[in-house]
């Protein structure tokens, strides 16, 4: 008989342990509640990125990986990659340089949001609360890193993700943008109530994140 898993709301990494040929990567048995963040920090080459894409749904065959991934109870590693709804913020903010702001923000809101304007105004609303209203017809190249980071960030909100999985998403910014984006997209995980998992190498990052801390490598 299957057992039968009842969780709190938030993210699980129930037994999660990442192996690649006969070396061990990292083991994590961890939660962060909603709109809280647990952070993975450690060295690169530790295996950070790997636990995202174990979380993700897109590990690379040549790692074996054991232990679940649940959020609000639901079990992600049983899912297919398109159906985890992981919100992911890589260290770029890989925004499609052929598509306008509001082009970027308009491709990630999910289909079932039907009618133009209901859509436009979600994307309006979005770059709104990222600080950047009136930025809808600008070319991303146009924009400042600190306001790449922030259409980014509201690009992976409007997908309506479970949870938000950070890879180092604020090494490339420098000192002041660093802590301004950072705090910015941890109020938008708490306002949202996403449970977050941040890897990063940066001492800093945790601190900021406020949760708990788990060091590998
Ligand atoms: P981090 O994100 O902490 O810098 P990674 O998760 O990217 O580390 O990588 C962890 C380890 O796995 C590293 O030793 C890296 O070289 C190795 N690695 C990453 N991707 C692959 C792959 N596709 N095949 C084999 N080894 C890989
Ligand atoms: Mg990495």
């Amino acid at each position: 008989m299957t057992k039968q898993v009842t969780l709190a709301k938030g993210l699980k990494l129930d037994g999660v342990s990442i192996a690649l040929g006969n070396r061990i990567l990292l083991a994590v048995d961890h939660e962060a509640a909603p709109g809280e963040v647990l952070t993975i920090m450690g060295p690169s080459g530790s295996g950070k990125s790997t636990l995202l894409a174990y979380v993700g749904g897109f590990l690379d065959p040549a790692f074996r990986a054991t232990g679940r991934v649940f959020v609000d109870g639901t079990e992600l590693t049983a899912l297919a990659p398109e159906d985890r709804h992981a919100g992911i913020l890589f260290q770029d903010p890989l925004l499609f340089p052929h598509m306008s702001v509001n082009g970027n923000l308009l491709f990630a809101i999910p289909r079932a949001v039907r009618g133009k304007a209901e859509r436009l105004s979600l994307a309006t609303a979005a770059l709104e609360g990222v600080g950047l209203a009136g930025l809808g017809e600008r070319d991303p190249d146009t924009l400042s890193g600190g306001q790449k980071a922030r259409v980014a960030l509201a690009r992976v909100l409007l997908a309506e993700p479970r949870a938000l999985l950070l890879d180092e998403p604020f090494s490339k910014l420098d000192a002041d943008l660093r802590q301004q984006i950072r705090m910015l997209v941890f109020a938008k995980a708490h306002e949202k109530g996403l449970p977050v998992l941040l890897v990063t190498h940066d001492e800093a990052d945790a601190e900021a994140a406020g949760g708990a801390v788990l060091r590998i490598g």
